[in-house]
């Protein structure tokens, strides 16, 4: 199963994506996270990104697709991944679209997570990462996923805030790229909406309203992928 995963920051997708991810088998491909590792790692491309990812502006092209397409070739992908955080704008979606054809791979889902984005900038600035396993959430907005008092509401680990998390410009920023419908992601998801409209319904398009708890969205999720 191929499956691509859009939403704004802060709409949750990464938590949902753990739920698509266990569901499916298949690696969960976070751009952002791969870009944190290599910071911290710090490596040559996380040298290169660092001041794009302070700013909250997007990593060139020049780096972020060939690194994204060599992911998707690694063994742990032949039967399907989930992208989650690529494409984010238009000139993205296109080169993967014509990678996927020249290597005749189908995309089977794209989902869409839909949040307004004054409620996606308060669940980021609430956000807490555990520092033992990035797909446990805890955000102190949100009263489902509240920390325990200051450690992590899974495991108890040590939480951190992610300094773009808490920088209001880089998440307006991050966020103007995200609804822009010229060049932006939104172009992005539009992209493959009229693709999967020329192509009787594939890949299949999932919409979902990122406003409930993170149960009903999973739920919902769940039920829609079942369909
Ligand atoms: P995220 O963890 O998805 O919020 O991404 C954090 C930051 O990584 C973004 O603000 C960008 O600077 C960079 N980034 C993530 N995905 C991409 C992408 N597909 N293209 C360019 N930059 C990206």
């Amino acid at each position: 199963m191929k499956i691509l995963f859009f939403g704004p920051n802060g709409s949750g997708k990464g938590t949902q994506g753990a739920i698509v991810k266990k569901k499916y088998g298949i690696p969960h491909i976070e751009t952002g996270v791969i870009f944190r590792e290599n910071i911290s790692g710090g490596t040559e491309l996380g040298k290169q990104a660092k001041a794009y990812i302070d700013r909250g502006e997007l990593v060139p092209d020049s780096i972020t697709i060939p690194m994204i397409l060599d992911r998707l070739k690694e063994d742990d992908c032949k039967n399907g991944w989930l992208l989650d955080g690529f494409p984010r704008n238009l000139n993205q979606a296109k080169a993967l679209d014509q990678a996927l054809k020249a290597e005749g791979i189908t995309l089977d889902i794209v989902i869409e997570m839909i949040l307004d984005r004054e409620i996606a900038k308060g669940r980021i600035m609430g956000r807490r990462l555990c520092v033992n396993d990035n797909n446990h959430p805890n955000n102190i907005n949100i009263d489902a996923i509240k920390p325990d008092g200051d450690k992590c509401r899974i495991c108890g680990g040590e939480l951190k805030t992610r300094s773009d998390d808490q920088d209001e410009e880089a998440i307006d920023q991050r966020h103007n790229i995200y609804y822009d419908t010229e060049t932006g992601t939104m172009a992005g998801v539009n992209y493959f909406k009229e693709l999967s409209a020329k192509n009787n319904g594939v890949p299949r398009i999932i919409e979902l309203d990122g406003r409930p708890g993170v149960q009903e969205v999973s739920q919902e999720l769940l039920e829609k992928l079942e369909k």
